[in-house]
Parts: C-alpha cells; sequence; structure tokens
C-alpha cells in the first residue's frame, strides 16, 4: 500500500472527528488496514491490541466471519427496504421485537437510526412532539450531568457537557441545563456512596423546581458517563434518578450507547438496578461496529401519547437509512454472538481480571485513581496524588500519552484530563489482559 500518498490524500481532504485540524495536518493519518480478534494491523504492518474496540464498539472484536456472512446474504437478498410507506423488512421487524424482548420492560416500541447523535437527536424530537400533544407545550427544558456525553447533532451537542462540543457552535441552548456529575474520585462531598446519591437527587430535585417541573421535559444520563472519563457512579444511582424523575413527572432517558451490550457485565447497564426508563439510547454495540446503527427504545406510553397529538398526518421524523436491512441483519447477529457465542459470558468472567489489573496501576507514580465496571474502565492521572492536582494542560500529556501507547503496542483513549479510558472487547482473553497491563506500564514509564 501506498501510504505516503494516503497521508497526503488525507490530510488534503478528509475532515475527520473531533481532531485538531492543524494538529491533524502535521501529524497525518495513522491508516488501519485489517483486524483479527482484539488486534489491529495498521499500514506500517505494526500490530496493535486494541484496548478501545474501535471506538467503545466492536464489543464482539474484529473478523467474525458469521457476521460477515450475514449481511452479505442480506445484501444479495435484499440491500434496501425503506421504512416509509408503509414497508419494512424482515430483519429490522426481528431486530425490534429481539429489542423489546432484552431491555427493561417498560420499552416496547424502536424506532432506528444510523447511530447514536441521531438516536439522541431522534430522542428529542419524540420528547418534544410527546409533551406537545399532551397539551403540555410549556414542557421544553432538558437536564443533563456536567461532563456528559450525547453526541454532536445540532441539539443533541449542546445536551453533550463538554467544552469542545460548544465552543464557537453557539452552545448550549438556553433550554439545555446541567448538574453536577457523580463523579466519586472528585465529589467535594467525598466519595461515600449514599452521600453522591443523595447529593445528585438535591441537585436534579432543586434544578427542576427552579426551572418549575411544569417546564421540564426530561433528564438524561449515561449510566456511566463515557467520553467524560468514565466516571462510574455508585451502585444505586441511576435507581435513585430514576424515582426522582418520577416523583417530579420528568420523562427519565438512559443513554446507553456505550453501556449497552455487555459493555459493563449484563446487556443494558439498566438491567443490573431494575432501572425501567421512558426512553432508552442506543448504537456501537449494537451492530458491534460492522455496520452503522442506533435505535431509540421508548415506553408503549410515550409512543401512543405521539400518536394521539397526530390526528390523521404522519409524524415528520424520518431518516432513508432507518431500520437498513443490512444493519439489522448484522446486529441479530452479533445479539447472537453475546449470547449464544459467549461473549457476554467472557466478560463477566474476565471483569476481576480486568479490574485487578486497573487497580494495580494505582502503585504507579503517575495514577491517580483506578475505577472499572465490567469491561468499561480508566485510569485517571494526576500531577500530586495527596492533593489530586491535574497536569498542567500545556504538558499535552493526553497526546504524548496517545503516541507512546502506540509506540508500545496499544490503542487507548486518552481524555483532555489525563484519563486513560479502556472498553476492551468482550473476546479478551486473560493473555491480551496480561499483554495490556504490560504494555501499559510501559506506556506510562514513557511519558514519567
Ligand atoms: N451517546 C453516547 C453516550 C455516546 O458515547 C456517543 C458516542 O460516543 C453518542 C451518544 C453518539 O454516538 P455516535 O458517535 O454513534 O453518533
Amino acid at each position: 500500500m501506498q501510504t505516503d500518498n494516503l497521508v497526503t490524500l488525507d490530510r488534503d481532504h478528509l475532515v475527520h472527528p473531533v481532531v485538531n485540524y492543524r494538529t491533524h495536518e502535521q501529524r497525518g493519518v495513522t491508516v488501519l488496514t485489517s483486524g483479527r480478534g482484539a488486534y489491529l494491523q495498521d499500514s506500517s504492518g505494526r500490530e496493535l491490541l486494541d484496548a478501545f474496540s474501535g471506538l467503545w464498539c466492536v464489543n464482539t472484536g474484529y473478523g467474525h466471519e458469521s457476521i460477515v456472512r450475514a449481511a452479505e446474504e442480506q445484501m444479495r437478498q435484499l440491500p434496501y427496504a425503506t421504512g416509509y410507506f408503509h414497508f419494512g423488512s424482515e430483519p429490522a421487524i426481528r431486530l425490534a421485537a429481539k429489542l423489546v424482548e432484552l431491555t427493561p420492560a417498560s420499552l416496547q416500541r424502536v424506532y432506528f437510526t444510523m447511530g447514536g447523535s441521531d438516536a439522541v437527536d431522534s430522542a428529542i424530537r419524540f420528547i418534544v412532539n410527546y409533551w406537545n400533544a399532551q397539551g403540555k407545550s410549556e414542557k421544553k427544558h432538558f437536564i443533563t450531568l456536567e461532563r456528559g456525553y450525547h453526541g454532536s447533532s445540532s441539539q443533541g451537542a449542546g445536551l453533550t457537557a463538554l467544552p469542545v462540543f460548544h465552543r464557537n457552535f453557539d452552545l448550549p441552548l438556553p433550554n439545555q441545563h446541567r448538574i453536577p456529575s457523580p463523579y466519586p474520585y472528585r465529589n467535594p462531598l467525598g466519595s461515600d456512596p449514599a452521600a453522591i446519591i443523595e447529593s445528585s437527587v438535591a441537585a436534579l430535585r432543586d434544578k427542576v423546581h427552579e426551572l418549575g417541573a411544569d417546564r421540564v421535559a426530561a433528564f438524561f444520563c449515561e449510566p456511566i458517563q463515557g467520553s467524560g472519563g468514565v466516571i462510574v457512579p455508585p451502585k444505586g444511582w441511576l435507581k435513585a434518578m430514576q424515582e426522582c424523575c418520577q416523583e417530579l413527572g420528568i420523562l427519565f432517558v438512559v443513554d446507553e450507547v456505550i453501556t449497552g451490550f455487555g459493555r459493563t457485565g449484563p446487556m443494558f447497564a439498566c438491567e443490573a438496578e431494575g432501572v425501567t426508563p421512558d426512553l432508552m439510547t442506543l448504537a456501537k454495540g449494537l451492530t458491534a461496529g460492522y455496520a452503522p446503527m442506533g435505535a431509540v427504545m421508548m415506553s408503549d406510553a410515550v409512543y401512543q401519547g405521539i400518536a394521539e397529538g397526530a390526528a390523521d398526518l404522519p409524524i415528520g421524523h424520518g431518516h432513508t437509512y432507518s431500520a437498513h436491512p443490512v444493519s439489522a441483519a448484522v446486529a441479530l447477529e452479533v445479539l447472537r454472538l453475546y449470547q449464544e457465542g459467549g461473549l457476554l459470558e467472557n466478560g463477566i468472567a474476565l471483569a476481576p481480571r480486568f479490574e485487578e489489573g486497573l487497580r494495580a496501576m494505582l502503585d504507579h507514580p503517575l495514577v491517580g485513581d483506578a475505577r472499572s465496571r465490567g469491561f468499561l474502565g480508566a485510569l485517571e492521572l494526576v500531577a500530586d496524588k495527596q492533593s489530586k492536582e491535574r497536569f498542567d494542560p500545556s504538558l499535552k500529556l493526553a497526546d504524548r500519552l496517545f503516541e507512546a501507547a502506540y509506540d508500545n503496542g496499544i490503542i487507548l483513549r486518552a481524555f483532555a484530563d489525563n484519563v486513560l479510558g479502556f472498553a476492551p472487547a468482550l473476546c479478551y482473553t486473560s493473555n491480551d489482559f496480561d499483554l495490556l497491563f504490560e504494555r501499559l506500564e510501559r506506556t506510562l514509564n514513557a511519558v514519567l
């Protein structure tokens, strides 16, 4: 492969997601060429252990022939079927029914998207429509968590509470509000689980009272905040937030785009706490990255509320590729692999190995915190372990870590606040974890 040519073409033409354009032009692209299991190869022939499942999505690992076959067969049979004009396709219908079976009992209806951002965007539109249809058109305010990530659609990026998604984009919108994140390592009240849960509930209640309950549409949250730095709230937090939303008469939306599909152990994080949201957004592990697809799940009450408000008019929300049959066929096979191919079981069996490896890194002089649930984890690096002081951003430690990781043969995510994120594929073996932690230690030593 003529990599030099690709690097030039990329620099001159391809706009990448969430990079600094100038830095990217100088550094150039790393062209990934193939993948097997948990390993990737790039165009220089370097083998890389992927500790991030692509972008927390390739939960199955790379190279599953049965997924390829499912896509190929569907492409031959029927590559496209619109969902408009009352048409549909078998894999999409079967997938909708399967998701209803797997997700919490409150969720009965599925709208398919191409990914997570348009799932969040669709959820916002459905919620606005629902409250208008209910005659409660004042309910237009949305509350999310600080450090939350809900994609980068025009409105969803305003629910996202990370500064780079707002800067120069005129966000957040005036109807988008935030409450503090349940961040045990940096909670001013300390790490006591009951105190963290209580303070989150109080913050939500206060915010709703400040805005007026009759003006608040919904509270959106991730069960574990991913892009905000893998922030793992105490067990019981999600359930307490649901109960608070119910008490306040606002919709409770759980964004399981990262936490779904075995990432935290069970199929969905909601399952672990018996949480039954009004709406749920999904993507990533739904197709394990083999094809683009996302979904919004909603309760029958929300669906019927929207239907009643429409009278005899269509609901004006749709995408050409909604319920794409090839993506749906891929998703059905991916779900089979999680359940019958031993992937969920492996994720549950090896989660203690992952957690133990992360915790062992606490002995390293740079590591202030280690946290995880299931196969989702992070190390937070600090300049001073005692005071938890962060590194000076001018040191560009995150960039240096990403490069050092690459030099040592691993791909991980280095967030701006020097949190290293990990989302290994559910096919990881103990040997893969041994290699990961060996290479990780070398990576951290390289930036000491
Ligand atoms: N919601 C959450 C919690 C996410 O982590 C992401 C992506 O990382 C999204 C939504 C957006 O998904 P996508 O990148 O597929 O648009």
